[in-house]
């Protein structure tokens, strides 16, 4: 076996097959039936024209957003000691030198995303919806900055426009209510995202592609890596060993607990959002909706839509709290009475792995050079899977990438001014 990636969400099936496609034998294993975690949970949309989370949130917001009754985030108490040290990594990613980097280098990312979907997967892509992405804005803060951030958008070449109330319904008649009853005070429109209405089904899709290409894929929870230094690596499963010349840990928020067995740790948190199925028609809406005030976005499902959202912070395996979403639902219904929770459905939640400065982390494992690790994804795991997937196959089979350094978590071991100085150099 040349290369075995641990966890088979969006991150390490798309790992699987960009190793695949450099002609490495490789296997898939996880330790729930497929496509369980964080990627099961998932909005569907490829984004384009991202921005860190420290661009929205700078330190005097966090009460704001944390502790208002109407705040999109929340922490898990019971995890808050353990957050220190990602809180202080948080407060460095917000400095302004730190955003613009993390700004232009996601937009790169994005940028490059659906062309390297169309890399991994060529005729065997499932079909993605290219209707866009709307924001609709409910206060005139909310719409000077989607001003601001829509010219960032457009000076780094995504397409992000304003558009009038009366085009919003012309685009999604459903938002009639919000623009009648005055809430909405205008909304961006961003052509060039796409959206899957079943993202489980897309991730299933891929991994069959993965399969029929000769892949293997085994559920088995790994419960130990034990790395062999330039000779590859032993991957100690349930019921069996493996000993792959490389491997590559796509665990999601809980990487840390095998990156511990190279001596390794990377910052991550494990970021909760929650689902729900909505009681509406087929055909509801036809592009993702976000409604930035709520911290929820809308969008197409195959019974008629979902909606999702919420930034809910705490250690990996923390205990969910599906309320969130539901008070956040009915406030929402107070301007949409139309949103019900479609019966027989119940709110899921899905731990996004996020780092402080929202970028993920692709490297090789210090000191252990067959080890590898992509994690860190955040809310944009689906959006930048294909892209940073081809990077971490370029070092495992070339042994660089032009990325490496924006990517590594070293970069949160220099300090601030020499992390700065870094960045400027490598980008
Ligand atoms: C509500 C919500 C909506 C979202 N919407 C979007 C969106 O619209 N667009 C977008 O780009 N992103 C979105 N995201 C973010 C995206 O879903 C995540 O970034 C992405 O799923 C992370 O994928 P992952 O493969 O790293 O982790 P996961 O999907 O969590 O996969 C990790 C896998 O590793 C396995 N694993 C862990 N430990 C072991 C072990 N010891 N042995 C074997 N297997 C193991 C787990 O079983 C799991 O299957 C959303 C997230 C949420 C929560």
């Amino acid at each position: 076996m040349d290369a075995i990636v641990v966890g088979a969400g969006v991150i390490g099936v798309t790992a699987a097959l960009a190793l695949q496609e450099r002609g490495l034998k490789v296997m898939l294993l996880d330790g729930q039936t497929v496509a369980q975690g964080c990627s099961s949970v998932n909005a569907g949309v490829i984004y384009q024209g991202a921005f860190p989370f420290s661009t929205y949130y700078r330190i005097p917001d966090l009460p704001a957003a944390f502790f208002s009754a109407t705040a999109p985030a929340a922490l898990d108490w019971r995890s808050a000691p353990s957050l220190l040290s990602w809180g202080v990594q948080y407060a460095k990613a917000t400095r302004s030198d730190m955003v613009w980097h993390g700004t232009d280098l996601l937009h790169e990312l994005c940028r490059n995303s659906l062309h390297a979907f169309g890399q991994l997967l060529g005729p065997d892509l499932p079909e993605l919806n290219a209707s866009g992405y709307l924001a609709v804005h409910l206060s005139d803060h909310e719409l000077d900055r989607a001003k601001r951030l829509n010219s960032i958008r457009k000076s780094l070449g995504a397409a992000a426009r304003m558009v009038s109330n009366a085009d919003l319904v012309a685009l999604e008649p459903a938002m009639c209510g919000l623009t009648t009853r005055h809430h909405a005070v205008g909304a961006s429109f961003l052509e060039g995202s796409v959206h899957v209405a079943d993202p489980a089904s897309f991730l299933s899709g891929l991994l069959e592609v993965f399969a029929q290409r000769s892949g293997i894929v085994r559920v088995d929870k790994v419960l130990g890596i034990e790395s062999k230094g330039a000779r590859g690596a032993i991957v100690r499963c349930g019921t069996e060993n493996f000993s792959p010349r490389a491997v590559v840990l796509a665990t999601g928020a809980g990487s840390n607990k095998l990156l511990a067995d190279c001596n390794h740790r990377v910052p991550l948190l494990a970021e909760k959002g929650y689902e729900l199925e909505l009681d509406v028609e087929r055909g509801f809406i036809t592009r993702p909706v976000a409604l930035p005030s709520f911290g929820l976005l809308l969008t197409p499902s195959q019974l008629g839509a979902r909606i999702s959202g919420l930034s809910h912070f705490g250690l990996p395996g923390f205990r969910a709290r599906p309320g969130l979403l539901l008070s956040a639902l009915q406030r929402l219904r107070e301007i949409m009475p139309v949103l019900r929770p479609r019966s027989g459905f119940e709110v899921r939640s899905g731990e996004r792995p996020a780092t402080p400065d929202s970028l993920p982390i692709v490297e090789r494992v210090p000191g252990h050079p067959c080890v590898f690790v992509s994690t860190g994804h955040g809310h944009l795991g689906f959006t930048l899977s294909a892209i940073s997937s081809s990077i971490l196959a370029d070092m495992v089979t070339d042994g660089v990438s032009s990325y490496a350094s924006e990517l590594s978590s070293q970069r949160f071991r220099t300090s601030t001014r020499s992390r700065a100085a870094l960045l400027q150099a490598t980008y």
